[in-house]
């Protein structure tokens, strides 16, 4: 198969994927014809697995590969009657000034909890609801959930500037969003201005009419944040143009701040300060990384430091807390 293969004129080159599967057949035609089955499903599994790991290879089935492929199934087949069973919740995080130390905005994270799996990180049904279509109806949710909170906060004395929501690229380019989203602020009565996205730098750079969407959100009086900043391939010269307010610097930056991990915060922050975006560090833990972000006059902070995400009911008692407000203050 190394050899190139003449169609038509064409030289075409093809790589070749192996995928094993090995059992002992038994004098039982049933039970082998089961069997077989099984190995061939057992085979097309590995043969993924040797795709994914660039083709042109052979890889052999092994009980983990059956274990992921058994799991994927059953994350779907419960995803699917997730939102109708209200097994999804939300939580917040609070965004710190660094300079002041008071609550600013909170990020709106999703959880997934059900019957018989458990908890399930969003890093593992993110991209499955992603897979199956279903992150739409859910980002919708999340949405309106987010908006509605921050409404609720608002009625009730706690001043924020912003609720972040994530939104995935299969959201971002969908062309019914912006429309959604305006439903959405009208629906829970809440203005733009209070609501930011944020998206990754890959959302931005590989879907066809991002700046467009960019544009229209900007109209509408939302903000976009970039999520996870580092990790992508912006350049210099297309982050300048783009119509966004917020760099979020991922937080495996700030977990490694040694001396070369300090020149690229360090470089991040200037650069984004620069461009006049306001910048984020995501992922404090630790107090000697609030000092140093502090120093380099980083704007904001998010991390366990300060803390986890928790329910919209416990931001409002960081918010006194953090904020320094007295209590009957509040509504
Ligand atoms: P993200 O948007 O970058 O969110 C930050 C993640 O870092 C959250 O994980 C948060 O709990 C975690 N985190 C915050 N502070 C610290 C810290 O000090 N140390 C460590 N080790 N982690 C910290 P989470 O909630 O598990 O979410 C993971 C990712 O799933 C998010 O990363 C985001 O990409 C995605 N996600 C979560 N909710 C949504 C959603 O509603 N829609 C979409 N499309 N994606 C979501
Ligand atoms: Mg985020
Ligand atoms: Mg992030």
């Amino acid at each position: 198969m190394s050899y190139p293969i003449q169609v038509r004129n064409k030289e075409l080159s093809l790589s070749v994927s192996i995928g094993i599967s090995t059992n002992v057949l038994c004098e039982d035609i049933e039970f082998n014809s089961k069997l077989i089955e099984t190995l061939i499903s057992q085979a097309d599994t590995a043969m993924y697995h040797a795709k994914k790991q660039g083709g042109n290879t052979f890889c052999f089935n092994t009980p983990d590969q059956n274990f992921e492929i058994e799991r994927h199934y059953q994350l779907e087949q419960e995803l699917k009657g997730a939102l109708e069973r209200n097994e999804f919740s939300i939580v917040y995080q609070p965004l710190v000034n660094l300079g002041n130390k008071n609550i600013v905005a909170v990020e709106a994270l999703l959880r997934w909890h059900n019957k018989e799996l458990g908890t399930v990180s969003p890093f593992e049904f993110i991209p499955l609801l992603e897979e199956i279509g279903l992150i739409i109806p859910v980002g919708k949710y999340v949405l309106r959930s987010a908006c509605a909170q921050m409404k609720n906060w608002q009625e009730a004395g706690v001043f924020l500037e912003r609720v972040a929501v994530n939104v995935s690229p299969i959201q971002f380019k969908n062309p019914h969003f912006v429309k959604d989203l305006q439903d959405i602020l009208e629906e829970t009565q809440l203005e733009a201005a209070y609501l930011e996205l944020e998206v990754t730098e890959g959302t931005i750079l590989n879907i066809k009419d991002s700046f467009k969407t960019l544009l229209a959100l900007q109209n509408l009086g939302v903000k976009v944040s970039i999520d996870d900043f580092g990790t992508g391939y912006s350049s210099l010269s297309y982050l300048k143009q783009l119509p966004i307010d917020t760099l979020k610097i991922d937080k495996s930056f700030i977990s490694d701040l040694d001396a070369d991990g300090k020149i690229i915060v360090n470089t991040i922050i200037n650069m984004g300060k620069n461009l006049k975006f306001k910048v984020i560090a995501e992922g404090i833990e630790l107090e000697e990384q609030l000092k140093y972000l502090k120093q380099q006059k980083c704007n904001e902070g998010q991390g366990y430091f300060f803390s986890k995400p928790v329910s919209g009911n416990m931001i409002t008692d960081l918010y006194i807390q953090y904020n320094g407000i007295e209590q009957h203050v509040l509504k």
